[in-house]
Parts: C-alpha cells; sequence; structure tokens
C-alpha cells in the first residue's frame, strides 16, 4: 500500500463540478481517500487563459502500481470530457465535447486549457522515470498552485529527491503568483 498525492486541476465548465466528480472517480477505481485539500484559485501558468484554475491536492492510499495508477487517471481524464472522440461515425478524430469545433484548431485550446487535469505528484518516497511517467512530478517545486495545498496537508513530507518539506519548498519558490483557497476568493 502506498500513500501517493495527486495534483488535480480545472479551468473549464463547472470546474469544482469537475473537481469532486474526480474525488469520487479517484476514490472508486484508484485508491481510498486519506485528505483533501482546500480548493485553490490560481492564475493560469504559463499560458494565456482569462479563466483561473481551481487546483485542489488530494492525498490516496492505492495498491496499484505507478503506470496502472497513471492509467486510471487518464482514463478519468478523458471520461471528464477533456477530449472525446468524435460520437456517431465510429472514427478517432477528437473533437472539444464542449464546442464540437474543428479539432485541429481545439489542439491548441485543449494543451492548456482542461476540464480536468490529473497528475501525480508523489508515490511514497519511490522515484519513477520512465518515458512516460516521472514522479516525483518533476516541476512541482517550482509551482505554488501545487505547493500552496501540499503544504496545507503535508508540510512535513520530505520531497525524496530534492530533501527539502513541502515547507521548505514553499517558502524557497520563486513563483510569485497568487494562489488563494476559494472560500476567501472573490471572483
Ligand atoms: P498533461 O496533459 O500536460 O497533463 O500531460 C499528461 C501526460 O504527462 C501523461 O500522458 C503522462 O504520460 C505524462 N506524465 C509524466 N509524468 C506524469 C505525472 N507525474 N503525472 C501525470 N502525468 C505524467
Amino acid at each position: 500500500m502506498k500513500d501517493v498525492y495527486i495534483l488535480l486541476g480545472s479551468n473549464q465548465g463547472d470546474r469544482q463540478d469537475f473537481l469532486s466528480r474526480a474525488v469520487e472517480m479517484i476514490n472508486d477505481r484508484a485508491g481510498r481517500i486519506i485528505k483533501k485539500s482546500l480548493i485553490y484559485v490560481s492564475d493560469s501558468w504559463g499560458f494565456e487563459d482569462p479563466v483561473p484554475f481551481l487546483n485542489q491536492v488530494i492525498e490516496i492510499e492505492t495498491n496499484l502500481a505507478p503506470a496502472n495508477l497513471l492509467d486510471q487517471l487518464l482514463t478519468i481524464e478523458v471520461q471528464l470530457g477533456r477530449i472525446r472522440p468524435f460520437e456517431g461515425c465510429g472514427c478517432s478524430i477528437p473533437m472539444s465535447i464542449e464546442t464540437g469545433k474543428d479539432p485541429a484548431q481545439e489542439v491548441n485550446r485543449a494543451y492548456g486549457s482542461r476540464t480536468i487535469d490529473l497528475d501525480i505528484l508523489f508515490y511514497g518516497q519511490q522515484m519513477v522515470f520512465t518515458d512516460t511517467l516521472m514522479v516525483p512530478h518533476p516541476r512541482l517545486h517550482e509551482r505554488r498552485f501545487t505547493l500552496v495545498p501540499m503544504n496545507e496537508i503535508a508540510p512535513e513530507m520530505t520531497h525524496p529527491l530534492l530533501k527539502k518539506t513541502m515547507s521548505m519548498l514553499l517558502r524557497d519558490c520563486g513563483d510569485r503568483s497568487t494562489v488563494t483557497a476559494l472560500n476567501t476568493a472573490d471572483y
């Protein structure tokens, strides 16, 4: 049994509903939820988008191996509608369920904006470096939207590579973007 931390993010549609549905699906299919952070509002990071992200970190207990856990999370992302196969003709052209626009135009949009994004931050103290999976997540220490909720639920947890706790990583993080708990945010 491993203690795993997962980052959830959404900036399309009913963002809170996408987060809560993803949490339920993870609990059913991937592992029992141990802890949930508050939901935070964070500016889009690395691309321009007027809709802020909602982010949350959860801790789960799982028996799934890292690759199987990733498979489950990717399936949940697809089922919550990031990009769905075109329904009706049996072809595999991806089409946004929200806009139904030309898929070629939708690729860039999908790169930044998303109904749900699920990232494995930590898999116990284990490190995984494969073509499809990097754990600990290689950019988690650079982003306040990850470190703020991680620090809320596991301030003393040590990063297995960087050998610093979450509170130390947050203190030392150069990112200055705003991350605000949802219940105090005015938007
Ligand atoms: P993105 O759409 O930017 O979230 O990227 C998703 C892809 O990143 C997945 O298909 C994974 O193969 C890959 N990936 C690598 N490391 C991780 C990780 N720690 N958690 C989730 N996805 C990961």
